[in-house]
């Protein structure tokens, strides 16, 4: 039932700094969980070590069982939406989506990429955008394309730094329901970081409350205390 499994996490950066002291927790699959925390607690060193982007320096990471670390990053089945979407300024919308399936040793036809990347324009609204650039779409729109892309390869875990940061507050709250619409709907295993605590509340199944790179509470929603 646990899809993924941190066990005892550190992170030590090469500047000495301590930003993950022996972190454990265990999402179960197809769960929302969110990480919720102040900025600066080190909510991005641990999703990016879940991604592979950066190499603990002890602990494990488990996905389904099996141990990660030394997983190359594009072996881990992951997508990540970034804060501020990481789009490629010079590709459609429809070029943007479909990348991650024309590079790399899955890569599929042209044909068959643009398939599976009109799959997900369409979950995610964004159909009627395919052949504009992301620089002419709002910022919610540009929130859709980053998760089309983080989904086409259709990974295991979908990690969410963050996504609705750089959005205004109506559109916050309509995102942040579309996406836990559609991350139901895809059934991913997602972890979702905020420091806002009332969106922690309305999207995760799960909360972990983190601050100063440890756990302060780990609970199943009904639980859940915060401080007024
Ligand atoms: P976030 O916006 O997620 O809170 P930050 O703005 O704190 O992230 O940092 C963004 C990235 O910049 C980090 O993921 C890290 O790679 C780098 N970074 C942050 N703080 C430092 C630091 N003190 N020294 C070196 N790199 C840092
Ligand atoms: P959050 O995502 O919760 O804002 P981060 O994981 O980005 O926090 O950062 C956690 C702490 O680690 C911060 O104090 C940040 O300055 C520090 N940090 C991040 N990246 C680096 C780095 N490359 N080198 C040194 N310190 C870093």
């Amino acid at each position: 039932e646990k899809f993924v499994e941190v066990k005892n996490l550190r992170k030590v950066y090469d500047n000495g700094y301590e930003a993950i002291k022996n972190v454990s927790f265990s999402v179960k699959k197809g769960d929302l969980v969110c990480l919720l925390g102040p900025s600066g607690c080190g909510k991005t060193t641990i999703l990016n070590m879940l991604a592979g982007l950066l190499f603990p320096t002890s602990g494990d990471i488990l996905f389904d069982g099996k141990s990660v670390v030394k997983t190359e990053p594009k072996d881990r089945q992951i997508g990540y939406v970034f804060q501020n979407y990481a789009l490629y300024p010079h590709m459609t919308v429809l070029q943007n989506v479909m990348f991650p399936l024309t590079v790399g040793k899955n890569k599929k036809s042209k044909e068959e990429a643009e398939k599976v990347a009109r799959k997900y324009m369409d979950l995610t609204q964004i159909t009627e955008f395919a052949n504009q650039k992301p620089g002419s779409l709002s910022g919610g729109q540009q929130q859709r394309v980053a998760i089309a892309r983080a989904l086409v390869q259709e990974p295991k875990i979908l990690l969410m730094d963050e996504p609705l940061s750089n959005l205004d507050a109506r559109l916050r709250l309509k995102i942040r329901e579309e996406i836990r619409a559609l991350v139901k709907k895809v059934g991913i295993t997602t972890l979702f970081v905020t420091h806002d605590q009332e969106e922690a509340l309305s999207i995760g199944d799960e909360i972990i409350l983190f601050n100063d790179g440890v756990i302060q509470q780990d609970d199943l929603g009904q639980n859940f205390y915060l401080e007024p």
